[in-house]
């Protein structure tokens, strides 16, 4: 049931913002996925579009969702270095670890630059809303 909250929170945000922009009518969605974000996007999508439906109806009815990958950055913490996940050299068997619990990145991933293994996730987790496109007033 966790792509039924992330959409929940997607649509709520889409609401928000909609109403912020002074939007009529959502055309068109852009979300980027996290390449390390844990979530069926087949599952996911269908409950954006059926909780958009059940919202006030003139809003989102012709509202169409666009998803992207967001690609999964690393950043060194000790020297800054900043790398893509698909540098660092590992297997599908390593990714899928990584895939279920990223903190395990820790344990297979090093600083390509100075091996330190003291690293942050930059970019690739999570949910994001990357635009919203609508007709409105446009205040
Ligand atoms: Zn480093």
């Amino acid at each position: 049931m966790h792509e039924w909250s992330l959409a929940e929170a997607v649509i709520a945000t889409v609401i928000a913002e909609s109403k912020k922009e002074g939007l009529e009518e959502v055309t068109k969605i852009k979300i980027k996925i996290g390449e390390l974000q844990q979530m069926d996007s087949e599952i996911f999508e269908f409950a954006l579009n059926e909780i958009a439906k059940v919202q006030d109806a003139s809003l989102l009815t012709n509202m169409k969702i666009e998803k992207d990958r967001e690609r999964a950055i690393f950043k060194c913490r000790v020297c800054g270095n900043e790398w893509a996940f698909s540098e660092t050299g590992l297997g599908e068997g390593e990714y899928e670890a990584i895939h279920f619990a990223p903190e395990v990145a820790h344990v297979y991933i090093r600083c390509p630059s100075c091996k330190s293994p003291d690293f942050e996730m930059a970019r690739g987790r999570g949910v994001l809303i990357d635009h919203i496109k609508g007709i409105g007033t446009g205040k």
